[in-house]
């Protein structure tokens, strides 16, 4: 009696270990989850990661393979046939071991797991339910509708600088006169990734919004919008989705290029399109490039998009870098008073370092902060070293003769090869001068070295090239301007 009820006793030990050991280990993948989602949200962007991959959930990993469940088979095939390699690889990099992936359908929708009533175990299961929330809804602000704005992206929010003025000014004005003309209509903003075009959509939308009560405003990627109308098509629901987006006051689309080259949604974007403008509704869009760089987009909507007013982003400037983490520093000291500064340098370390989009600039900041938390210690330039080592590594770029070639040929609208020719056409032979003059500038190529490798000059001609726009740069403001632009520019890659 007492062997069986101590058998029994050992049992429920060894089940109960068995139990706890699961629920580290599922806690464990849940937080490599975590790392993969910020990854896949990273590269693929809040909405993409939203649409399709928020209700992704890890299981299990056996024999190498993780396997991960989702909602619906829908999900289910899209996931597999956009996402599959990301997934493998971003897995791969948080866990060596996994050489696999499997997602199943979930057969109900109740993501916990656990309905152990133990009292540890119960806690810790609290936890992964949380971790496991906050996993699958990093940011869980899709509504029926469209995308709720995050209320963080105001333009109180958003600091101004050489790179992205003019497309605050923009913004800014579209929010505040809220009366549509043929000329902006749409307005389009385009720049490369992280570099504050959802912010910039958002700031304008929530601006009408807070003061045009009953204004209909429509946020949504491009991909929600693809996402929303293939539903729409699948649920014979064809007319109310057409309905729904012809009767909205404004609408806003971010990220266009995602709808390049996929017909069917793109036809039923531009009948949208085209019936709002003619409305005389305003629609502001983003994409990662110009209209014209849209190649893969049908030509009479490129077009349209190009109709009203584009703008685009720049790659910020160490100035701009470091006024947005001195920003982001008091708003997350206003938030935790406890929260002590990052000090100056550090900031100052850190703009010069991370050059290469906003959104890892933050991300470094968080690093930091959150490294000095966990480990208690002070926030140091050499502490800062250690802690962002892949950021460093990853932001930095010997400028190379081609960069600056390229960049100075585009700025002047000029090619390549007239920057190697000897023609001396001064539309030709000034950005030619200007471009040895950086080379001389920010590389540490030898002259000799610079000469060769512009279509084999020699030393003397950088010498001269090198002279001439010094002395120019004194009198000619326009060119002192052009230069500075293109150093902002090319510090920045
Ligand atoms: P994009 O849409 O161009 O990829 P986002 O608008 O998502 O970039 O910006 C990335 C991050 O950087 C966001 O957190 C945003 O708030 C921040 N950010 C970008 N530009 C600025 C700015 N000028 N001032 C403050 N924060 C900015
Ligand atoms: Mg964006």
């Amino acid at each position: 009696m007492v062997g069986e009820q101590r058998i029994c006793l050992g049992d429920r030990i060894n089940k109960m270990y068995l139990e706890k050991q699961n629920i580290a280990d599922k806690s464990h993948l849940i937080e490599q989850w975590a790392n993969v989602a910020l990854k896949l949200k990273q590269k693929h962007g809040d909405a993409s990661f939203n649409n399709w991959m928020k209700t992704l959930d890890p299981e299990t990993i056996e024999a190498g393979c993780v396997i991960m469940t989702v909602s619906t088979r829908f999900l289910k095939e899209w996931i597999l046939s956009h996402y599959l390699k990301d997934l493998n690889s971003f897995w791969k990099e948080e866990n060596n071991s996994i050489n696999n992936i499997e997602i199943k359908v979930r057969k109900n929708n109740d993501q916990s797991y656990s309905d152990n009533s133990g009292n540890l175990e119960g806690n810790i299961s609290n936890n992964i339910t949380v971790l496991n929330r906050a996993a699958n809804e990093i940011d869980n602000n899709s509504t029926f509708s469209g995308t709720r704005f995050d209320p963080r992206f105001t333009f109180d929010n958003f600091v101004v600088g050489t790179s992205n003025r003019l497309a605050q000014a923009v913004a800014k004005n579209l929010a505040e006169e809220n009366n549509v003309t043929v000329k902006s209509n749409p307005l389009f903003i385009y720049g490369g990734v992280g570099l504050g075009k959802t912010h910039l959509m958002q700031a304008i939308g929530q601006h009408i919004q807070k003061n045009n009560i009953g204004k209909k405003i429509l946020y949504m990627s491009a991909e929600k919008f693809m996402y929303r109308f293939v539903r729409a098509l699948r649920d014979k629901d064809i007319v109310n989705f057409k309905e729904y987006f012809r009767s909205v006051d404004m609408l806003m689309i971010d990220d266009i290029q995602f709808i390049c080259g996929k017909g069917s949604t793109q036809e039923e974007f531009f009948h949208t399109f085209n019936e709002l403008v003619d409305n005389n509704k305003q629609l502001v869009i983003t994409a990662d490039r110009s209209p014209s760089d849209l190649k893969d987009l049908d030509k009479k909507i490129q077009s349209r998009l190009g109709g009203g007013l584009v703008i685009d982003i720049n790659n910020a400037d160490y100035d701009l870098r470091l006024g947005i983490l001195k920003a982001k520093m008091e708003i997350l000291m206003k938030k935790d008073h406890k929260l002590n500064p990052v000090p100056d340098s550090v900031l100052e370390f850190v703009a010069r370092k991370i050059t290469s989009n906003i959104r890892e600039l933050e991300g470094a900041l968080h690093k930091i902060i959150t490294d000095s938390l966990l480990m208690k210690r002070e926030v140091t330039i050499e502490s800062t070293k250690i802690v962002l080592s892949d950021l460093i590594r990853a932001n930095e770029h010997v400028l190379t003769l081609d960069d600056i070639k390229k960049n100075v040929a585009e700025y002047y609208n000029i090619n390549i090869a007239d920057i190697n020719s000897a023609r001396k056409l001064r539309k030709i032979a000034r950005p030619r001068q200007v471009a040895m003059y950086l080379a001389k500038k920010l590389t540490k190529e030898s002259l000799m070295e610079i000469g060769s490798k512009f279509g084999g000059k020699d030393h003397a001609t950088v010498v001269y090239s090198n002279r001439q726009i010094e002395k120019l740069c004194e009198s000619n403001e326009q060119l002192r301007k052009d230069v500075q632009l293109l150093i902002n520019r090319l510090s920045s890659i």
